[in-house]
């Protein structure tokens, strides 16, 4: 398809309300400034970054969704390495049980941050709490901020070194914390009004594309509605399969960078490494089949 480059979109992005280092209303800035047709903010377990970036007022020609990435649990009988991120778009605010889920996702970070420091100390790493904080400033502590105080200190070469020999999955600080099982978090989007996405289907690391396939026929007989097709890390044969799936499920596409700001340096909003492009005839699909419902 022939799209209008003039006009990309990015549905993928982390304020500092979760751990992105741009507050909400320099996101909105830099979006206008990049001349965006539409973003969503998308902070891991909280719509505070949407909120704010409402409240701080959206510049004419940008379309704004509101929106939250929920982590997950897999299905029984699913089980897989990579993170499972559940996508929420176009949510109302002030619904209940979306709001409980969020501060009990928001409350097991909290309860997780001093477990992994503990574990830190024990291999032999001097940092504390207070340190990160200091350093972050964040409302919502996560791995990243960690790994930032640790690069600060001397402790890893970079992000990623922190990631590759203590915070990921499997290294000696990991620590899993809690996450609402996946027809949870499906479902309290939909109670919120909004529309449930399967986020970085590639992050899964579900090596079996037919493991992948049936993932995803459970999640839509869970209310699943669309599937992250773009993403920088998608190579042009995932696109072709994701894209593929989505036609066969009637699953709407969507795409993002997952922008982080500093955090991520390599991923730059709207164009991720470069060359990435999401449509605007995405938000558009998105918006009719909300508005359809
Ligand atoms: P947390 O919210 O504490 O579970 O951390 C999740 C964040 O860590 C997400 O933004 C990920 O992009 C980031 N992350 C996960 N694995 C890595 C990695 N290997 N290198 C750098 N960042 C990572
Ligand atoms: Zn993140
Ligand atoms: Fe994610
Ligand atoms: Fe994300």
């Amino acid at each position: 398809m022939d799209y209008d480059k003039s006009n990309r979109i990015d549905l993928h992005i982390h304020s500092t309300y979760s751990d992105g280092t741009l507050t909400p209303a320099k996101i909105l800035a830099m979006a206008r400034d990049l001349n965006l047709g539409a973003i969503a903010i998308t902070d891991h377990d909280t719509i505070d970054g949407s909120k704010e970036a409402l409240r701080t007022g959206i510049p004419s020609n940008l379309k704004f969704l509101t929106g939250v990435e929920i982590s997950a649990l897999p299905p029984r009988l699913f089980s897989f390495p990579g993170s499972f991120h559940i996508l929420g778009y176009l949510i109302r605010f002030d619904d209940p049980i979306l709001n409980s889920t969020l501060n009990k996702l928001q409350q097991a970070r909290k309860t997780r941050n001093p477990k992994i420091i503990k574990q830190l100390n024990m291999l032999g790493i001097d940092l504390s709490l207070r340190e990160v904080i200091d350093e972050s400033g964040q409302c919502q502590l996560g791995r990243p901020h960690i790994a930032r105080t640790m690069v600060k200190k001397g402790f890893v070469k970079s992000i990623n070194d922190a990631f590759d020999k203590y915070l990921g999955k499997g290294r000696p600080a990991y620590i899993d914390k809690f996450r609402v099982d996946c027809s949870k978090a499906i479902e309290i989007i939909l109670g919120a009004g909004g529309v449930p996405v399967l986020a970085h289907p590639v992050l899964l690391e579900i090596k079996d594309d037919r493991i992948f396939e049936q993932l995803l026929v459970t999640l839509i007989e869970m209310g699943l509605q669309g599937l992250e097709v773009y993403y920088p890390e998608h190579s042009a044969k995932h696109i072709a399969f994701y894209e593929k799936l989505a036609k066969q499920y009637n699953l709407l596409m969507t795409g993002g960078t997952d922008f982080h700001g500093s955090i991520k340096p390599d991923i730059k909003m709207g164009t991720g490494r470069g060359d990435f492009f999401v449509p605007c005839s995405l938000y558009n699909d998105l918006i009719n089949c909300c508005c359809g419902q």
